[in-house]
C-alpha cells in the first residue's frame, strides 16, 4: 500500500521529473523510487490540479484505484492573483513599504476601509489584485518552506540605496533562489542624500542577481517607501512578472491552502489566517489543518469584514478550529465534518507514532545510505567558516567533488557562526551544514537537533572533503 514517485507519475499521466522538481521546490529531495507519504501525495495531486478522493488518507489500501478516478480539469483553471513576500536587511524599509502599499492601494471609501492585521492583505493595482504576506523578513518565509509550504510567487527584495547589500540581503537572495521564486529588487530610500542606485546594481550583480539593464533577468525598481515615489512602478513590475508566470487555480472545488498565522484568542478560541490557494473556502466548510480540524464558523477579510467565501490567493481569518495550527501547515476542506474529524485523528495517531521513533531528518549517514540505494543524486551543503578564505576554498573544493551521478550543491557559503536562519534554510533544503573552524553554541545545537539538521564540524579541509566523498560513494563509517 505504498506508492513511489514513479508509480504516482504513471497513474497521474505526468512526468516523474515534474513531480521530483515540485518536491524539490518544497524542500524535499526525491528520486523516481522515493516512497511518498500520504501528505506528499495529497499535495502533489493538488499542485497538479487533480482532484483527490479524500478517503485515500484513511483507506490506503485502494489508493491506486482512488488516484485512477481523479481527473484533472484544465478548463476550470482560471488566473489568480500573485502572492508576494517582501524580504531584505533590517531597517531597509520592508515594513514601511508594506504600509505604503496598503495605504495607497486601499481607497478609504472602499467597502470596510479599515485594514486589520491578519498576516496578509490584498490590494488592487490597475484593477488587478495582488496579495502581500504581511510578515516582513525571511524567517516566516523559510519557516513555511521548512514545513513544505510553497506559497510565495514572487519575492521583493528591498535594498536601501544609502546602505547597500547587507548580510540579510544576501540571505534573502539565497532563500528566494533556493525556493526557485523570481525576484524583483526594490532599491529603496532614493529620497535620501546618500542614495546610490548604481552601487546597488553592482552589489546585487556580485551576489548573483543581475539587473535586466545589464543583460540579466531581474528588474530593479528605484523607490522611496517613505514618500511613495516609484511604488506604483514597483507594483506594475510585480504584475508583469506575475503575468509571465501564468498563475492559475481552479476555484470550483473544495478549498485548500496554507496557514499564514494562528493564535489563541481569549474570546474567540483558535483564530487562523488562511491563504486559499485552490478552490473556494466557504463559511460552514469542514477543514483539516495538520492535526487540527473544525467547521468554519466565520470568515473575515483583511478589512475586518465578514465574508461568505474566499477564492484562490485570498487571505481570510477564520474561527472554528478545535486547536491552534502552525503557520505553514496545509489546510484542506472536506465535504463532511465527519471525514475531517477522521482524517485529523488519523494524522494525530500517525504523528504520535512518528514522534516515538523519531530520527534525524537528514544525517550524513542517511545520505550515504540513500545514495547507496540509488535514491539520491544531490547533496545540498551549507558552509559556515571563520574567515572568507576558508569558506571560499571549501566551497570551491566541495563543488568539484563528483562521484558517479552524485553531485554536491553549495546553497550558502558565508563567514560567521551558525545561526537559526542557517538551520531553517538547511531544513527547507534538506541540507547538511559544514562548519569550518567554528563552534555553534548550545542553543543552535539544540535547534539543529530539533529540526533534524546535521552539523559537521571540521578544521582541516581535506578531512571534510574525504568524509563527504565517502558519503557520496554511499560508504560511510558510522559514529563519530
Ligand atoms: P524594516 O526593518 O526593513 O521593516 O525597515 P522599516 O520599514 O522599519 O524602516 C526603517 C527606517 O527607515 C524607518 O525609520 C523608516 O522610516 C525609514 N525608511 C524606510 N523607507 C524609507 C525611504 O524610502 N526613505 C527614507 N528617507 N526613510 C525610509
Amino acid at each position: 500500500d505504498t506508492l513511489t514517485v514513479g508509480q504516482l507519475a504513471e497513474l497521474m499521466h505526468k512526468k516523474s521529473s515534474d513531480i521530483i522538481k515540485f518536491l524539490f521546490m518544497m524542500g524535499n529531495m526525491s528520486t523516481i523510487n522515493t516512497v511518498l507519504s500520504d501528505e506528499d501525495i495529497e499535495i502533489i495531486c493538488l499542485e497538479f490540479g487533480i482532484e483527490v478522493e479524500k478517503e485515500i488518507v484513511i483507506e490506503e489500501d485502494n489508493i491506486e484505484e482512488q488516484i485512477e478516478s481523479m481527473h484533472e480539469d484544465e478548463s476550470k483553471m482560471v488566473s489568480r492573483p500573485p502572492i508576494i513576500t517582501i524580504m531584505g536587511h533590517v531597517d531597509h524599509g520592508k515594513t514601511t513599504l508594506l504600509d505604503t502599499i496598503r495605504k495607497t492601494n486601499v481607497t478609504s471609501g472602499e467597502f470596510g476601509g479599515i485594514t486589520q492585521h491578519i498576516g496578509a492583505y490584498q490590494v488592487s493595482v490597475k484593477g488587478k489584485k495582488v496579495t502581500f504576506l504581511d510578515t516582513p523578513g525571511h524567517e516566516a518565509f523559510t519557516a513555511m518552506r521548512a514545513r513544505g509550504a510553497q506559497i510565495t510567487d514572487i519575492v521583493i527584495i528591498v535594498v536601501a540605496a544609502d546602505d547597500g547589500v547587507m548580510p540579510q540581503t544576501k540571505e534573502a537572495i539565497d532563500h528566494a533562489k533556493a525556493a526557485g521564486v523570481p525576484i524583483v529588487v526594490a532599491v529603496n530610500k532614493i529620497d535620501k542624500p546618500g542614495a546610490n542606485i548604481d552601487r546597488i546594481n553592482s552589489e546585487m550583480a556580485e551576489n548573483g542577481v543581475m539587473p535586466e539593464e545589464w543583460g540579466g533577468e531581474t528588474i530593479f525598481v528605484p523607490i522611496s517607501a517613505k514618500t511613495g515615489e516609484g511604488v506604483s512602478d514597483l507594483l506594475e513590475t510585480v504584475l508583469l512578472v506575475a503575468e509571465m508566470q501564468e498563475l492559475k487555480a481552479n476555484p470550483d472545488q473544495l478549498a485548500s491552502g496554507t496557514v499564514v498565522e494562528a493564535k489563541l484568542d481569549k474570546g474567540r478560541g483558535p483564530v487562523a489566517t488562511l491563504l486559499v490557494q485552490r478552490g473556494t473556502l466557504k463559511a460552514g466548510d469542514s477543514i483539516v489543518v495538520g492535526t487540527c480540524y473544525g467547521r468554519i464558523r466565520k470568515l473575515t477579510n483583511d478589512r475586518g469584514m465578514e465574508i461568505k467565501a474566499a477564492k484562490p490567493s485570498m487571505p481570510v481569518e477564520i474561527i472554528g478550529l478545535n486547536d491552534v495550527p502552525r503557520a505553514g501547515d496545509v489546510f484542506m476542506a472536506y465535504d463532511t465534518y465527519k471525514k475531517a474529524q477522521e482524517i485529523a485523528s488519523h494524522r494525530l495517531e500517525k504523528q504520535i507514532l512518528k514522534e516515538r521513533n523519531q530520527t534525524s531528518a537528514m544525517s550524513l549517514e542517511d545520505l550515504a545510505r540513500k545514495i547507496d540505494q540509488g535514491e539520491m543524486q544531490e547533496i545540498n551543503i551549507l558552509i559556515k567558516a571563520d574567515v572568507q578564505g576558508s569558506a571560499e576554498a571549501l566551497k570551491a573544493s566541495i563543488e568539484k567533488l563528483e562521484v558517479g551521478n552524485v553531485r554536491v550543491s553549495v546553497i550558502r557559503s558565508t563567514v560567521g557562526t551558525i545561526t537559526e536562519s542557517d538551520i531553517m534554510l538547511a531544513t527547507a533544503s534538506n541540507a547538511i551544514i559544514y562548519g569550518f573552524n567554528i563552534r555553534p553554541n548550545a542553543a543552535i545545537r539544540k535547534k539543529a537537533e530539533e529540526e533534524g539538521v546535521e552539523i559537521r564540524l571540521h578544521n582541516i579541509i581535506y578531512k571534510a572533503l574525504e568524509e563527504l566523498e565517502s558519503a557520496m560513494k554511499g560508504l560511510l563509517a558510522p559514529v563519530y
